[in-house]
């Protein structure tokens, strides 16, 4: 079968578009057909390579995928050939403290499809049935891929740990990305408001306005976290959303009015910073950290996309044969919403 895969860690210049073995599913995984898989952040970084991070080459790359079922293994209950499905990227045992409780994503086990094992830029993957959510037929493909990492990554964050509520203040700071975006949506899905957005280009900010967005900040015009402290009469926002991390924490922090909360689930400017502890403790704020969600949080956030209440932002979609040139584009940045390989 045709897939993206790299053999050793590096750039993206290791990438390739190739021909590999078809997979075979276990008993209680499907194969899937895949009809669309989308591009994460997530992907370069897995490219890249970590310490701790050990994979099985060649890797097939992707985390987010849909498509429509293929073969099913002998323990597979509720799916059959033929079924469209959405796919929960993250990976569970089911059986430890954490799953039992309803908190997969902090499974003894935790991985995500695309990360700690093959994923969804090939013709067919298998996936664990656990994993699946039938997919109604006037929802995409492409929309279900789109949507499946960064809306059940925003929802736990902002919703499920962030328990953001109607009438609270947000400022997202990042206007394009795949997780932003979905933030926005779900910020004003959630009846936040004022909702700030602190974006990098005008073209992006009128956009996040078309999102939900009440005040946007270009903040290559303007100072923002004195902007917020402006704006907010010098009370500054109950919750901040931020996953840049190195560049924005000491603004963002800044932006908290006492009692609020700074929600990340991760840090595109880099990861290591110092703080200073007094805003943290003075100000009685809360940093929730989270990563990926739970099933519960998958199946709900999927059911509002479902029902058009929550609708991914499209980029482009390229085919699977173009996935190279839509890494590369995901690198560079302009990007707003999601890249998506047709398969
Ligand atoms: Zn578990």
């Amino acid at each position: 079968m045709k897939a993206i895969v790299f053999y050793e860690h590096g750039t993206l210049e290791q990438v390739q578009y190739t021909d590999i073995p078809k997979p075979e599913p276990g008993p209680d995984d499907v194969l899937l057909q895949v009809k669309a898989a989308a591009l994460n952040r997530l992907d370069l970084w897995v490219l890249e390579g970590w310490p701790g991070l050990k994979l099985k080459f060649p890797h097939i790359m992707g985390s987010d995928g849909a498509g429509i079922v293929a073969a099913t293994g002998k323990n597979v209950r509720d799916f059959q050939v033929g079924d469209r499905v959405a796919v929960n990227p993250t990976l569970s045992c089911g059986h430890c403290h954490f799953c039992l409780t309803g908190r997969d994503n902090m499974c003894d086990h935790f991985a995500i499809l695309g990360e700690h094992v093959d994923g969804f830029f090939a013709e067919y993957a298998v996936v664990p049935a656990r994993n699946l959510l039938p997919l109604p037929d006037h929802v995409s493909f492409a929309e279900a891929a789109a949507a499946s990492l960064v809306y059940v990554t925003a929802w736990h964050s902002l919703i499920t740990r962030g328990q953001l509520r109607a009438g609270e203040s947000v400022l997202i700071v990042g206007a394009g990305g795949g997780v932003n975006t979905a933030a926005i949506q779900i910020a004003r899905l959630a009846g936040a408001s004022p909702i700030y957005v602190v974006g990098s280009t005008d073209e992006k900010l009128a956009r996040a306005r078309e999102l939900g967005a009440d005040v946007t900040i270009n903040r290559h015009k303007e100072d923002w976290g004195k902007a917020v402290y402006k704006l907010t009469n010098r009370q500054g926002v109950d919750v901040v959303v931020d996953n840049v991390g190195a560049a924005s924490y000491f603004s963002s922090l800044r932006s908290l009015k006492r009692g609020g909360r700074l929600l990340t689930v991760g840090n595109t400017s880099g990861p290591r910073f110092e703080f200073d502890n007094r805003l943290i403790f003075g100000k009685h704020l809360s940093i929730i950290g989270t990563t990926m969600g739970p099933i519960a949080d998958y199946k709900e956030v999927m059911g509002m996309v479902f029902n058009g209440r929550l609708q991914p932002i499209i980029d482009t979609v390229y085919p699977l044969a173009e996935g190279k040139t839509a890494l590369k584009r995901l690198a560079e940045g302009n990007v707003y919403g999601k890249l998506v390989l047709r398969v």
